[in-house]
């Protein structure tokens, strides 16, 4: 688990109990919170979220402005598309941001996917955001249920997120608040497992935000911890105004960190396969699929340098077209794995939910 906090506000982001990575990210720094849910496989979705962050972090405004803040968020989506063009991450990567710029008691909020923003007041927690999502699509048209949606097998699918589209264009929301108001962000890791009953129960009964945001992680993971789990509580009070932004000398830091970063990555690629690519291939795995067939290999999809890192475990034919378009669009560019363990039970849910035709 990591985690920041001051009298006023907290962040923490967990793991969960599944996944073996956390592509979720967050930034609280006064008056800008984030979190940041990144998606399209693991290694590529932290390059997202982190990046977007990041690039948030330097564009957003010092006040609560948020035609300001949407330019920001914008900002963001065209430097993850930027990067998946050159090569960084993965083309498909793509992250949900949900961005707050507080002062005082007033607060801007921008958000693209499903990662939420809440208000809790005097013990009544509402939604501030709607999510980008295409169950949250077929609640909206009455076609199913809240408590449906969370079992639906597109739940995860999102229909707006930062990495995809040029012309994305994030929701905005202003926040007049009170004293004693408490604002939480968080990715869909708490959302799936909690229910806004049992959130507002949780920020609740401890007033301390580092202490809330402790109960709710903690909660989530007794509730199964399927997903990656970030929660920024941010009260407002008057303590996070916009009184500082980073340090000069944090932000040359930051700048040396991230050179020493891509000399590193350069010196891998300019020294050929290392053998720790090649150990790092040989613990992943991924899915794709050619016409109706589904191959499971361990390793990692394409080639790095004319060298092929993948190792075929398994095939099988499926009904390709059964599955939902986001699905078909991740299979058909190779959806990826931590473990061959995990690409395994994908495997077997894909033979199971979209069988083939068989014809005599
Ligand atoms: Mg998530």
């Amino acid at each position: 688990m990591n985690a920041r906090h001051k009298q006023n506000w907290a962040a923490l982001s967990d793991v969960g109990r599944i996944r073996s990575h956390n592509e979720d990210a967050y930034l609280a720094d006064p008056p800008l919170f984030v979190v940041a849910d990144g998606l399209g496989g693991h290694e590529a979705g932290e390059v997202a979220s982190q990046l977007a962050v990041e690039t948030l972090r330097d564009h957003a405004p010092r006040r609560p402005d948020s035609n300001a803040l949407a330019r920001a968020v914008r900002a963001a989506n065209r430097e993850v598309i930027r990067a998946a063009r050159e090569g960084i991450g993965r083309s498909g990567m793509g992250t949900t941001i949900t961005a707050a710029l507080v002062e005082g008691t007033h607060a801007v909020v921008a958000q693209v996917g499903d990662s939420r923003a809440y208000l809790m007041r005097g013990g009544t927690l509402t939604r501030i955001t709607e999510d980008h999502s295409m169950v949250a699509d077929l609640i909206r048209s009455g076609q199913i249920t809240e408590a449906e949606s969370r079992i639906h097998p597109n739940r995860s699918v999102i229909t707006r997120a930062l990495g995809t589209d040029p012309n994305m264009y994030a929701d905005t929301f202003e926040i007049d608040g009170e004293p004693g108001d408490r604002l939480l962000l968080c990715s869909d890791g708490l959302t799936s497992m909690l229910l806004d009953t049992e959130i507002a129960k949780a920020l609740e009964e401890h007033s301390d935000p580092a202490a809330a945001a402790r109960e709710l992680i903690r909660a989530a993971n007794h509730a199964g911890g399927q997903d990656n789990i970030t929660v920024v509580i941010v009260d407002l009070d008057g303590g996070t105004s916009a009184s500082h932004g980073p340090r000069e000398s944090e932000r040359r830091l930051r700048g040396v960190v991230k050179v020493i970063g891509w000399l590193l990555l350069l010196a891998l690629v300019v020294g050929g396969i290392g053998a720790a690519t090649y150990r790092y291939a040989r613990s992943r795995a991924f899915l794709i699929t050619s016409g109706n067939d589904l191959v499971l290999y361990r390793g990692v999809p394409g080639d790095l340098g004319g060298l092929s890192l993948s190792w075929q475990l398994d095939s099988g034919t499926i009904a390709v077209s059964a599955l939902s378009p986001a699905e078909q669009a991740r299979l058909a560019e190779g959806e990826r794995f931590d473990s061959v363990a995990e690409a395994q039970r994908a495997f077997d849910d894909y033979e199971r939910r979209a069988p083939a035709d068989v014809h005599f």
